[in-house]
């Protein structure tokens, strides 16, 4: 067990000395404010938050706590959902937020270069003049560094990848303060380790990145949006199976249950019914052969069943249709005040998906709780989230956690398709990779020898 010192006048007088006086503050309010991600674990305080401009600022904030032996957890948006940015152990309160220039722009390359407190939304709203954007979407405000730390994905993953996909290069600030770069502007790469994929997903426990070039794509030509509701979970499913194996373009297929269809129909005024629902996204190059990808798609659905279907190439329309499937989370809020919820995040082999859904529904029903199942379905991650308002409901909703992600990984999945490890994935990690977890401890053992770098996540 490492034990950490704590932070002492002497730190702060040194940590102002880096990064000026009005950048470093142990007043209660900033640390309250970044206690605590927007998942269920409990909140904890830091002892200074300290913003860094620059990534030689990062690198000697870094030096000085790891010859202090303090611990430093970087913050980006605060959006995680496993208490990934919680400082468990005190310490620095990295925030992020002041380092969120666009570097450079490379249009003719499809790439940009960003500090990673910039948000991914705003970074969006930046590129659209050029025609691009930057595709992967947690829905959440977060930050590009947050993203790329917990290996973030959304709606568009299944045509675009994960962050981890659209990537190329990163600078890299480590424990013990010295700055590397890894990756290259090169699409292709193949020059030695892949160091670069070693620190995406780490969350923050192997490095703090302090610029990252990212990939762009194109804005495409049409983009079409479709609402199919189904009678039963198993045709919805079979209906995203089939679609995706249309072979059209599709970039997005998303799983609505039917209990939270129902509150998206009292809470925005859509027309989804109390049924499951598959919201899907399609691009083309022109509209004559979206038309004829929609009537495909159209066929499909009709044939497994569907109840209820809508498809538009209106861009105001599909705009409103993924504003509802981005604030579902929120309509939940509001349709249950009072209310706690746990967010399941698991994934498995597209195959297995209808049995993942069985086994989510069945843990709920044993333990008699309400869930919300949400997915992107298109690549096989199911979201449930299990509401509960009290301590034998927590507990309740941790064993339906604990069923449901012992039975992705019996069918070849993930305990976390994108939220990442955090605090509450920890117990699953030697389940799901066995021995390479000592593997893991010896690489964090290499990177961060005094176990500064957000210590609590990710290794069990
Ligand atoms: C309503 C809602 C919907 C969501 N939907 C999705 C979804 O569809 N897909 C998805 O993937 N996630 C989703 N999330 C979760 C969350 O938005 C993502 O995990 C996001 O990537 C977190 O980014 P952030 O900037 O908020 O990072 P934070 O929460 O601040 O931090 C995340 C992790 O990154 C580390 N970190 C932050 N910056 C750096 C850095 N520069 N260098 C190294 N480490 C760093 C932190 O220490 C922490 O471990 C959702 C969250 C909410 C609230």
């Amino acid at each position: 067990m490492i034990s950490y010192n704590p932070v002492t006048d002497e730190l702060l007088g040194r940590l102002a000395a880096v990064v000026g006086e009005a950048a470093v503050s142990t007043a209660e309010a900033e640390r309250q404010a970044r206690a605590k991600d927007m998942s269920h674990h409990a909140a904890h305080l830091s002892e200074a938050v300290v913003w860094p401009q620059t990534a030689e600022q990062v690198a000697a904030i870094l030096r000085l706590a790891h010859e202090a032996g303090v611990p430093v957890t970087p913050w980006g948006a605060g959006s995680s959902l496993e208490g990934n940015p919680i400082p468990l152990h005190g310490g620095l309160l990295l925030a992020m937020e002041r380092m969120d220039r666009v570097v450079a722009v490379h249009p003719a390359d499809f790439q940009v270069t960003v500090q990673p407190g910039l948000g991914y939304k705003d970074l969006n709203l930046r590129l659209a003049p050029d025609g691009l954007f930057f595709a992967p979407d947690p829905g959440a405000n977060a930050s590009i560094g947050g993203m790329l730390a917990n290996n973030a994905a959304g709606s568009r993953t299944v045509k675009y990848g994960a962050t981890k996909d659209n990537v190329l290069a990163m600078q890299v600030a480590l424990a013990d303060g010295r700055l590397i770069r890894v990756g290259s502007r090169s699409v292709k790469q193949s020059a030695g380790y892949d160091l670069l994929h070693l620190f995406v997903g780490s969350e923050g426990t192997l490095g703090v990145i302090t610029e990252a070039t990212l990939k762009l794509v194109p804005r495409p030509a049409v983009m079409s949006a479709v609402v199919a509701t189904f009678p039963a979970v198993a045709a919805a499913i079979e209906a995203v199976v089939a679609i995706r194996g249309t072979g059209l373009d599709v970039a997005a297929l998303e799983f609505v249950g039917a209990e939270t269809a129902a509150v998206a129909t009292r809470e925005a005024g859509v027309d989804w019914g109390e049924r499951p629902t598959v919201l899907m996204e399609i691009h083309a190059a022109h509209s004559a052969s979206a038309e004829l990808d929609l009537a495909l798609v159209q066929q499909i659905c009709r044939e497994l069943g569907a109840t209820g279907f809508r498809a538009t190439m209106d861009p105001t329309e599909r705009q409103a249709l993924w504003h509802v499937r981005h604030h579902l989370f929120e309509m939940l809020l509001r349709a249950f005040p009072g209310t706690h919820w746990i967010v399941l995040d698991i994934a498995v082999p597209i195959s297995s998906y209808p049995e993942l859904v069985a086994a989510a529904e069945s843990a709920l029903a044993a333990e008699a709780m309400f869930g919300s199942l949400i997915g992107h379905a298109g690549d096989g991650n199911l979201h449930v989230a299990v509401a509960y308002s009290d301590d034998d409901g927590l507990r309740r909703a941790e064993r339906i956690n604990e069923a449901v992600v012992s039975q992705a990984i019996a069918l070849g999945g993930t305990s976390t398709g994108e939220h990442g490890v955090g605090i509450g994935k920890r117990q699953f990690m030697v389940a799901e990779h066995a021995t390479a977890v000592d593997v893991m401890r010896e690489i964090k053992q290499t990177l961060d020898p005094r176990g500064i770098l957000n210590p609590g996540k990710v290794l069990p």
